[in-house]
């Protein structure tokens, strides 16, 4: 195990309910199994922050961020942020033919990350996802969906 604080950002599921402070055990019940990401690291590294995936109005009390003891939790990512894969953009272009340049577009939206006005490929529509391996990806697209994920 490596030391709690570079588990920051990680992505974490509730496993258990043993080990942890008496106010988040009253909610065993209904937070073993949530997930979430850690978001911070509490008494001398032995627990952690866990901030719940969904809407506050999910959580008991309206709680979103819970102490939660190591032992408690799988942590199955070192991830940080949340699961938001670079197949989320669609392949955009700029130009066409030979020149045409690839950017990553947001689905429902017409621009760029980079910000540039794209269209889709006429015979495929937003269908085909972005690239950033592509000959013809767009470096700054490219850098921003890298460091967005
Ligand atoms: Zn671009």
């Amino acid at each position: 195990m490596s030391a709690p604080a570079s588990r920051v950002g990680c992505r974490a599921k509730i496993m258990d309910m043993l080990h942890s402070p008496a106010r988040t055990r009253a909610s065993a019940e209904w937070l073993v199994g949530q997930r979430g990401t850690v978001v911070g690291v509490l008494r001398s590294g032995t627990l952690a922050l866990l901030e719940l995936d969904g809407e506050p109005h999910m959580f008991p009390c309206g709680v979103r961020r819970w102490s939660v003891h190591w032992d408690d939790l799988l942590v199955y990512t070192v991830q940080p942020g949340p699961d938001d894969s670079p197949d989320d953009y669609r392949l955009g272009l700029t130009g066409s033919g030979r020149e045409a340049v690839h950017h990553a577009v947001r689905p429902g939206t017409v621009f760029g990350a980079c910000g540039a006005l794209a269209h889709p490929l006429p015979f495929c529509g937003w269908s085909l996802p972005f690239k950033a391996t592509a000959v013809k990806a767009c470096p700054e697209c490219s850098h921003l969906v890298r460091t967005a994920s």
